[in-house]
């Protein structure tokens, strides 16, 4: 299982060997940490989606793309259930984290950073987002020995780092 940290901050600036983006089944790019991700890495993540994922991703599947000039080598994107729009089916939720952690195992991968996926515009209720972030990062078999989980705001960061304690 891997070590879980709390980060507070942006995501784009982690130095880790891949981040993984919220994404859109469109996987086009779009607002909110995607359109942070893709801004900072540059137009190789946009060329890259399109080559790789020509007819887009389904919700709670994972896929990766080079990171662009971002200090990651790898985004991993997966696209979160849209709690706003009315998927709030949670084993959606928590597939975005195993299949990213299995897409991070075969590139190999060994730290990893997540936002809060479908804790944005996608409306998943917050506390429920970190409690499905930490529950399933903690419980999956990978290789990968370091995950960050990233808080945008303080608020979130708190959030989550409060959960990773609960753990013990
Ligand atoms: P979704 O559509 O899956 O809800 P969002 O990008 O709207 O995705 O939000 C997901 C989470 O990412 C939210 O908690 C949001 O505050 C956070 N977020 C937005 N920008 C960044 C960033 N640059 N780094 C880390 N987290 C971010």
């Amino acid at each position: 299982m891997p070590e879980l940290i709390a980060v507070h901050g942006d995501i784009t600036r982690q130095d880790v060997d891949a981040i993984v983006n919220a994404a859109n089944n469109a996987m086009r790019g779009g607002g909110g940490v995607d359109g942070a991700i893709h801004r900072a890495g540059g137009p190789d993540i946009l060329r890259d989606c399109i080559a790789r994922f020509p007819h887009g991703l389904a919700t709670g599947d994972a896929g990766w793309t080079t990171a662009g000039r971002l200090p990651a080598r790898w985004v991993i994107h997966t696209v979160g259930p849209n709690h706003t729009a009315g998927e709030r089916d949670r084993s959606l939720l928590v597939s975005c984290y195993r299949r990213s952690l299995e897409v991070a195992d075969e590139l190999g991968a060994v730290s990893v950073a997540f936002p809060l996926i479908s804790a944005g515009v996608y409306g998943w209720p917050k506390q429920d987002a970190v409690a499905a972030a930490v529950e399933t990062v903690s419980a999956t078999s990978t290789r990968v020995a370091e995950v960050r989980l990233v808080g945008f705001d303080e608020r979130t960061y708190r959030d989550i780092r409060d959960a990773i304690r609960v753990l013990g």
